[in-house]
């Protein structure tokens, strides 16, 4: 996050805000990219025929502004009704939407504040920022595991990453239904942010969607930036009761009614289509995602288990984290590195190609060697 700037021709709310920093986005291509979960894969050649077609004399016109096939196709994925699916932007939208349609503004009679961990997704305090909502943010234990108990409090509502971002960790399927559950008694919104659910393989973890029919108060979002290999597009939805959805409408339709373009729609409806390809690839992100961790840990890493595309590891001392950024990035491998209190002697790294990842694993070899 930046820190707030005073300027007399801007208005409060935007002196006020703290905006997120995006991981670097190099423009020279020469790096490999390991910093912003992007997969290595490329999308479905389903995906391209898609964008070929959609792309004739009808981009004169508006685009659907429901997104009606894009949500179709999801609703066939996951067997809901379209009713049930709000399509975005990419999620960061969809989560801009969410905190606003679920969440009071600390100005709301009786608002009270919302809950996320203190180590999770670092725009969700910018939300809460733009949109002048309270929160709270329970501390995850030693090993970055979330205590569900904490988020069956009485609150404002819960956004949580499942898995959680930057450190992998999931919680299952049972935990997050005793939240919604607690929530939903208290009458508020459980949020489970799933970017990287695809690449989780634990026994009882999974995704919510197939759940919401008994928890009301539960709306998924899902990206197509990891799994689908769509980060590009700026592709995401949401899963939830049609009432959930249609809060999730009321504020696009306040904002800007056509957030999705022609071409991603229809390629969106194709990826979501195409699980036979997604499954493949993202289990071989999976399987590089344990190779790695192993390879890193007897390298002397601490390697946080990861249910994600990425790993989250500290490396052995006297190597800091800081330093192993900077040295990697000297020999052109770019990963993330947060100057946040408890997790900056870590390091998120995201899973690449077997190739990219031997060279990585070497390159620490290496440095760690070297001192
Ligand atoms: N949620 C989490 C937990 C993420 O890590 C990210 C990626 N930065 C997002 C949401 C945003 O994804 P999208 O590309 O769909 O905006």
């Amino acid at each position: 996050m930046t820190a707030a700037v005073k300027w007399p021709y801007y208005s409060r709310l935007a002196s006020s805000l703290s905006p997120y920093v995006p991981g670097e986005q190099p423009k020279d291509g020469k790096f490999i990219k390991l910093n912003t979960n992007e997969n290595p894969y490329p999308p479905s050649p389903k995906v391209y025929e898609a964008i070929r077609n959609a792309a004739d004399g009808k981009l004169r016109l508006y685009p659907d502004p429901s997104s009606t096939a894009y949500r179709e196709a999801v609703a066939s994925r996951w067997n809901i009704s379209t009713e049930q699916v709000f399509a975005g932007n990419g999620s960061d939208e969809i989560l801009a939407f969410a905190f606003a349609a679920f969440f009071n503004s600390r100005n709301d009679e009786g608002a009270e504040p919302i809950l996320f961990p203190n180590i999770s997704y670092s725009f969700y305090p910018v939300y809460a920022a733009l949109w002048n909502i309270l929160y709270r943010t329970p501390e995850l234990d030693g090993e970055f595991q979330i205590n569900p108990a904490d988020y069956m409090q009485k609150c404002g509502g819960v956004i949580l990453a499942n898995p959680n971002a930057p450190t992998g960790r999931i919680l299952d399927v049972k935990a997050l239904g005793k939240i919604a559950e607690a929530q939903d008694k208290n009458g508020r919104v459980l949020i489970v942010d799933e970017a990287y659910i695809s690449f989780a393989d634990l026994p009882g973890a999974g995704s919510m969607i197939p759940c919401f029919n008994e928890h009301p108060n539960i709306l998924v979002i899902h990206t197509l930036s990891k799994d689908a290999s769509l980060a590009g597009m700026r592709t995401a939805y949401a899963a939830g009761s049609a009432e959930l959805i249609n809060g999730l409408c009321r504020v696009r339709d306040s904002f800007n009614s056509y957030t999705m373009d022609r071409l991603v729609q229809a390629a969106s409806a194709a990826a979501v289509s195409d699980t036979a390809y997604y499954d493949e690839i993202n289990a071989k992100v999976r399987r590089t995602r344990d190779r790695c961790a192993a390879a890193l840990g007897s390298l002397g890493f601490t390697v946080v288990p990861s249910q994600t595309n990425f790993i989250f590891v500290s490396p052995p001392s006297p190597v800091a984290a800081a330093e192993l950024f900077a040295e990697l990035r000297d020999r052109g491998i770019l990963v993330r590195h947060f100057n946040l209190p408890l997790i900056d002697n870590y390091l998120r790294i995201s899973m690449g190609t077997d190739d990219e990842m031997d060279i990585l694993i070497n390159a620490c070899r290496e440095i760690i060697a070297g001192h």
